[in-house]
């Protein structure tokens, strides 16, 4: 079965960065169920629209809602392979819809990198994030700072902060993740797929590591 390898970590534990560092790594996509939203919010879709209020308050967004639209993009051609999920599953509703999808879908869960980070990291990480508008690249004022103060080094395209990195949105999606998401990392502890990783590693290291880790799951 292709795998579909889950990273699982607080808001500003660097699941994105490392998602899309592992992407190119090993050839496979990057699932986002934030980005997906964020694309169905920008583009104005009915589903746009129903997420838009979790969003700006930092809150889930509905199970069914959720399942749907990551069922519709592990339905594409391009995860046949398998693919990087970020972001999702978060609630033990979702990782049950995504056990019966895979296997509709002949993909199954092969990993799940659990990013772990200390919460007063985390929040300094997200009050300074931020993004390119044409590709989505990740900076931070501090930690990882753009050549170019504002502007992308990759692309040139100009830098932004994401509404919901505001300190108090970050603070309650922080409280969400520890709610919702916790029972996770024990359900999959419990399968024998998670592994733990040291978010506060640098960028390459912790990338090179879980490169070498997952590419020998990969199928090629
Ligand atoms: P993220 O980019 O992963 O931090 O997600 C941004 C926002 O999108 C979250 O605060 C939620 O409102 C929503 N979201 C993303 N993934 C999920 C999910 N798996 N379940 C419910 N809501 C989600």
């Amino acid at each position: 079965m292709a795998p579909l390898f889950v990273l699982l970590g607080a808001p500003g534990a660097g699941k994105g960065t490392q998602a899309k560092r592992l992407s190119g790594l090993l050839g496979l996509p990057h699932i986002s169920s934030g980005d997906l939203f964020r694309d169905k919010l920008a583009a104005k879709t009915e589903l746009g629209r129903a997420a838009e209020g979790y969003l700006a308050r930092g809150e889930l967004v509905p199970d069914d809602v959720t399942i749907g639209m990551v069922r519709d993009r592990i339905s594409q051609p391009d995860c046949v392979r398998g693919g990087i999920l970020d972001g999702f599953p978060r609630t033990m509703a979702q990782a049950a819809a995504l056990d019966v999808l895979g296997k509709q879908l002949g993909v199954s869960v092969g990993r799940v990198i659990y990013i772990m980070v200390r919460e007063a990291v985390l929040v300094d990480r997200l009050a300074g994030r931020w993004i390119c508008k044409a590709g989505g690249h990740l900076y931070h004022g501090r930690f990882n700072p753009p050549k170019r103060a504002g502007f992308c080094d990759l692309d040139g395209s100009q830098l932004y902060q994401r509404e919901d990195d505001k300190a108090e949105t970050v603070a309650r999606r922080i409280r969400v993740y520890l709610e919702q998401t916790t029972p996770l990392i024990e359900h999959y502890r419990a399968k024998g797929l998670l592994v733990e990783a040291d978010g506060e590693l640098s960028i390459e290291d912790l990338s090179a590591g879980l490169g070498t880790l997952l590419s020998r799951e990969a199928i090629r």
